[in-house]
């Protein structure tokens, strides 16, 4: 059965007299991450989290890995970055697409997996054969049947040397039926947003209001992350 620690308020009569080296607020992967590298080197380390468990926001976490965009940690290490160059990378691949359509092709078994559809994009049909796709789809004949072929041949061997996806989420699509999302520019949010509020230098140390480091200060995560400011890709829509 989990312990529910004693819940304390500010008006709680407190003593807090616990010394160590390195004292963490927060146990989420920041938090976590800087715990067991402090503990590895063998500082005496003390962790205080608010909730009843650690997790934090890190427990939701659906594993996309996120872009820069000119991020101030970024900056300080060398990389030119901008969120306009981040949005026409992002974009790239698919506006060099005819008419900047993308669609995503799946088969049976990942649609059963799919709880919902991934980013909000719309299933535009369910399919038994390439031929089919090909036709409805105005894909060139034959195109998406080799493209198929040539994905399905390296799968079956857990490889993907086209887009290097890690070999656990590497698997054949060779199962009818077939469904196909949208993922036009446009149809989909390619969304940003901001995080943190604490400012730091490139040793994570937080700075004052002067940008002088506060000594023995550091913040790592969420809360030290100045991200770009939020964008959205302009609304396009498909022609039909
Ligand atoms: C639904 C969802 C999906 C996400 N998907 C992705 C993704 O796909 N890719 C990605 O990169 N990021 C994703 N994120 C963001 C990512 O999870 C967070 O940026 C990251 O986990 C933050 O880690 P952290 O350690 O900084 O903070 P957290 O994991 O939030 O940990 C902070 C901890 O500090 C504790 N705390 C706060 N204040 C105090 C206090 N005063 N005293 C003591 N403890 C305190 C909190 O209770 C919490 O446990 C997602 C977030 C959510 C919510």
């Amino acid at each position: 059965m989990i312990e529910v620690p004693r819940a304390l308020t500010a008006e709680s009569d407190l003593i807090f007299d616990d010394s160590c080296d390195v004292l963490i607020v927060g146990l989420g992967a920041g938090g976590g991450a800087t715990a067991i590298e402090a503990a590895a080197a063998r500082a005496d380390v003390l962790v205080l989290e608010r909730a009843s468990a650690g997790g934090g926001s890190t427990q939701f976490s659906r594993g996309f890995v996120y872009l820069g965009g000119g991020t101030r940690v970024q900056k300080l290490n060398g990389f030119d970055d901008t969120v306009e160059d981040m949005l026409s990378y992002l974009a790239a691949m698919i506006l060099n697409q005819p008419e900047g359509v993308a669609d995503l092709i799946v088969n049976s078994a990942i649609f059963d997996r799919t709880e919902r559809p991934f980013m909000g994009q719309s299933i535009i049909d369910v399919w038994d054969d390439c031929v089919e796709i090909e036709r409805d789809l105005k894909i060139p004949e034959g195109a998406l049947q080799r493209k198929l072929a040539e994905y399905n041949a390296h799968a079956e061997q857990g490889e993907d040397p086209e887009f290097r996806k890690y070999r656990d989420y590497v698997q054949p699509l060779s199962e009818a039926p077939f469904a196909a999302f949208d993922c036009s520019f446009g149809a989909v949010p390619f969304n940003g947003f901001t995080l943190g509020g604490l400012k730091t230098d490139a040793q994570a140390r937080v700075l004052n209001e002067a940008g002088r480091p506060i000594q023995g200060l550091y913040a790592a995560g969420a809360c030290a992350v100045p991200s770009a400011p939020p964008m959205r890709c302009p609304e396009r829509s498909r022609k039909s």
